[in-house]
């Protein structure tokens, strides 16, 4: 077998060294690995967010990663190469770019859509989406957050794109686990904050830095075009934040009713209806604030019937062992709403916990049919939509699941 060719010479890069089981998991392609498997290294030998060579045990270099001091996953694999810290700027625009232009071959309807979506785009730590002309980005991890490396991010979505914003949404606890100083979500450049997006013909409302969630879901836009193709009848849309699937299927629906708790969320909704008043021809969508869970129970106890049910519950299993309550959580929703479709009804049933697998939300969704005394036939197996791609071989990569069911009796 030829010999690979020795690695570039080394220029002083800060060092790194994997236990075999570090080294591991590496090479199946994973870009994480834990500090449990870094040997040799001291606290505070590595500054928070270097550019780090990484070897295995044996002196074997394996390429590049990003080091964080604080998280867990001690370092992302930037590269499978040798980068220095004075490359890393243009190697991130230039994965910027690739993104870029990934999308472009795969998005198509609509004006809103992920552009960089992290370690699925080799990209470890930056998350970036597109609203029509805002971007919003969102920086995870020390490495990124280095001001050349900001810089570089935001002059090439400039340069790629031309937005008429560009706003960072800050997540203060993630900014505390990774111990970086406290910042405030605002406009990194330009001038516009909110705007209106448009995915599959529908409309929406998106204001970047107002209210308690920002922005949309654009991981199920797919799903949503997918679910408007099935429904009819009475539908009901539970969790239905500011009306992604409830305004999709209403002009297919003779009623749409969207629940959720969150009151800013419905208000947006609301909105979002109007905004599509022409669509909908004249139908009103009857947005309701309750627990989704507690109006499921009674309006199944009140015997109440609807042809199509969608059930979007926020993740559940924030952490491995949440996973039993997580899987009752599920069943139970599933369950009730099953009991609740008329013969030939539509149930949209979705996770979005990685912690989940394929295999474990199709057991729980069976598992509530057999309870429900119900047949049911699978339409379709769906993830998120094209744009937040699924690295084959880093399963926390397929955290989204959506199944169409048809119920037969
Ligand atoms: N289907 C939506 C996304 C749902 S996200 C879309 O496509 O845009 C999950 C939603 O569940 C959030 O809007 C949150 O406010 C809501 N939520 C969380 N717990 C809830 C509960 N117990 N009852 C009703 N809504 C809840």
């Amino acid at each position: 077998m030829p010999k690979k060719p020795a690695p570039p010479a080394h220029r002083g890069e800060l060092l790194v060294r994997l236990s075999a089981r570090g080294a591991t998991r590496l090479q199946a392609r994973h870009p994480w690995v834990y500090r449990s498997d870094i040997i040799g290294i001291e606290e505070n030998d590595i500054p928070p967010g270097s550019v780090v060579r990484v070897e295995d045990q044996r002196g074997k270099f394996l390429g590049t990663a990003l080091y964080s001091s604080s998280s867990q996953i001690a370092i992302r694999m930037i590269s499978h190469g040798s980068v220095s810290r004075a490359e890393l700027p243009e190697l991130i625009a230039e994965r910027i770019r690739a993104a870029i232009s990934y999308r472009k071959a795969l998005v198509s309807d609509t004006d809103a859509y992920r552009i960089v979506f992290s370690e699925a785009d080799f990209l470890p730590g930056l998350i970036v989406d597109r609203y029509n002309d805002v971007l919003s980005l969102q920086i995870l991890t020390q490495a990124i957050d280095a001001a050349l490396v900001r810089q570089a991010i935001v002059t090439t979505l400039k340069q790629e794109l031309r937005p008429t914003g560009i706003l960072e949404r800050v997540e203060a606890r993630i900014r505390e686990l990774e111990q970086l100083p406290p910042l405030q979500s605002g406009l990194l450049d330009g001038d516009k904050s909110s705007t209106e997006i448009r995915m599959n013909g529908v409309a929406f409302h998106y204001d970047g830095l107002e209210g308690q969630k920002t922005g949309a879901f654009l991981d199920q836009r797919e799903n949503y075009a997918a679910a408007a193709q099935y429904a009819h009848g009475e539908a009901l849309d539970a969790f239905c934040y500011q009306g992604g699937f409830a305004l999709h299927m209403a002009p297919k629906c003779s009623s749409v009713m969207g629940v959720d708790s969150s009151r800013p969320a419905l208000e947006m909704a609301d909105k979002n209806s109007a905004l599509n008043a022409e669509r909908l021809g004249g139908r009103e969508i009857e947005w309701i604030e309750a627990n989704a869970f507690d109006l499921l129970r009674d309006y199944s106890a009140a015997n109440r019937r609807y042809d199509t049910i969608v059930l979007d519950p926020p993740a559940f299993a924030k952490t491995k062992r949440d996973l039993e309550k997580a899987l009752g959580g599920y069943k139970e929703l599933n369950l009730r709403a099953m009991k609740m479709l008329r013969p030939g009804g539509i149930l949209v049933t979705c996770s979005c916990s990685f912690h989940v697998s394929p295999a474990d939300f199709l057991k729980v969704v069976a598992d509530a049919a057999q309870d429900a005394h119900k047949s049911l036939r699978i339409i379709e197996h769906r993830g998120a939509a094209k744009d937040h791609p699924i690295l084959l071989n880093v399963s926390e990569t397929r955290y989204l699941q959506c199944m169409i069911l048809s119920v037969s009796n």
